[in-house]
């Protein structure tokens, strides 16, 4: 019988990364050689980049039959182009990796040994140190990850990559999931499954520049409470518990106070005060019920998460 090769299906989100693509394709190609028993497939996605990257990908997957590629008709977000690869995977495991080598492919020959021989169904990576990152960055990401893990559903490790190697199965488990604001990292930890944890310190980018600016970080951090959360939601119940004891406390004293000392009419600056910071705070909550709305609206519409333009397959 002939010995079949399990195959390996690598997703990488790429937006304007034309330096960074031969290299990774390089150090891929070299990993691939040293996993005996496993062949490589490797499925880029344009995710709308206005540099070469689409030119890149046409021609690695023209001179090697194992490269695919995806692009998209415009810029979706790395979330988008996570999804597209993993409905475009054919093989027995799927890693997701970022074009510009901070998840070094050589990580693979490890992350598929513990799957192979210790029987995890996942192996994922998280980084104590983000070597490229300012220190406001590393400190924020550290404190929003603390928080959401306490009020989200699903467990979420502090400095979490999406760098993984899954299963066939736990891919199709995440493909269940056809939400339409998608927060991965969440959703890995939804559908369970045995996870193995690697820490590793994640290199500076090889090449380019980072495409995550401060907001696009504050929509994804957002996004991640949103998609796994519904704690701010009953946050505005809580407050107004606490201000409605609150103000029946400050009833009773001001009745008190009247029949003692009679009723001057001063302190209306205090009023004001108050008025303005109660109605500050309604609003405030008001925004985070519009901000669920907002989600709700457009996941009803089922908008496509992705509209692909072109495939290795399409090209005219
Ligand atoms: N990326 C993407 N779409 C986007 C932003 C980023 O596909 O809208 C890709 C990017 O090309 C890279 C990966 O996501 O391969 C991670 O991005 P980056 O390295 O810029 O993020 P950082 O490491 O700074 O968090
Ligand atoms: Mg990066």
């Amino acid at each position: 019988m002939l010995f079949k090769k399990e195959k390996i299906s690598l997703i990488i989100p790429c937006f304007n990364e034309e330096e960074s693509i031969p290299i990774f394709y390089e150090e891929a190609n070299k990993v691939s050689k040293k996993m005996k028993g496993t062949e490589f497939e490797m499925i880029f996605v344009n995710d709308g980049s206005g540099d070469k990257t689409l030119d890149i990908m046409r021609q690695l997957s023209k001179k090697d039959k194992r490269v695919r590629y995806i692009s998209f008709s415009r810029n979706f977000g790395k979330e988008a182009a996570m999804y597209a690869g993993l409905e475009a995977v054919t093989g027995d495991y799927a890693a997701i990796m970022d074009a510009d080598m901070q998840d070094p492919p050589e990580k693979l020959i490890e992350m598929y040994h513990l799957i192979k021989e210790e029987g995890y169904d996942c192996v994922a990576l998280y980084t104590e140190s983000h070597e490229g990152y300012n220190f406001i960055r590393k400190a924020l990401t550290n404190c929003w990850y603390k928080l959401i893990d306490k009020i989200s559903d699903s467990h979420q490790v502090p400095g979490a990559r999406d760098f993984r190697l899954m299963t066939r199965q736990m891919v199709d488990a995440i493909l269940e999931m056809k939400e339409y604001n998608r927060y991965t990292k969440g959703m890995f930890g939804f559908v369970g499954f045995h996870t193995k944890w690697l820490s590793y310190n994640a290199p500076d980018r090889r090449a380019g520049t980072s495409k995550f600016n401060l907001r696009k970080l504050v929509k994804y951090a957002m996004e991640g409470v949103m998609a796994f959360s519904t704690t701010p939601l009953l946050l505005s119940a809580y407050v107004g518990m606490i201000f409605c004891i609150l103000a029946f406390f400050a009833i009773i004293f001001i009745i008190v106070k009247t029949l003692i000392w009679g009723d001057p009419t001063s302190g209306w600056p205090s009023m004001v005060c108050i008025i303005i910071f109660v109605s500050g705070i309604q609003l405030f909550f008001l925004g985070i019920i519009g901000m669920y709305l907002s989600k709700i609206y457009l996941e009803i519409k089922h908008r496509p998460v992705y509209i692909v333009k072109e495939t290795e397959k399409t090209k005219r």
